[in-house]
């Protein structure tokens, strides 16, 4: 393995402290930043990831990434996804074998929980004390 690979694959945090440990921030409406190479681009594609000799998986893997997430900026997800609902993709894709599939139930849900998951958990949990404080039962009738 040369030096410069080995510089590469050094340290994720130090790449990820850039965006104060938090991969999400990476990515932004025109942009998506890539971690490794600090590159911006409107989506970081396979072939891209084939440069630093990883994959779309292992990359995700190595920041935190959801496992689904798609490594494009804001406003190319957003076109993608109001695309894929047009044609009724969405409706296919939401499917979820877990549910459709009882057998896969029963070997257990266990998975491993990205980064970015804890951290949209964390917010969502956050943000619904805050309403909850927020709001006293508005629009409630008497
Ligand atoms: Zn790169």
């Amino acid at each position: 393995m040369s030096q410069v690979e080995n510089d590469e694959r050094a340290s994720p945090d130090r790449l990820l402290r850039a965006f104060g440990g938090d991969p999400r921030r990476a990515i932004r409406e025109e942009t998506i930043v890539c971690l490794i190479c600090q590159a911006a681009f409107r989506q970081i594609t396979n072939t891209h990831l084939w440069t630093h000799e990883t994959t779309s998986l292992g990359y995700k893997e190595r920041f935190g990434y959801n496992r689904r997430r798609p490594l494009m900026c804001g406003a190319l997800l957003r076109l993608y996804t109001e695309r894929a609902i047009r044609s009724r993709l969405a409706a296919r894709i939401l499917r979820r074998p877990i549910v459709s599939n009882p057998e896969l139930r029963c070997r257990g849900g266990h998975r491993p929980v990205a980064l970015e998951e804890i951290l949209n958990r964390r917010e969502m949990q956050l943000a619904r004390g805050a309403s909850a404080r927020g709001s006293n039962g508005s629009g409630r009738a008497t």
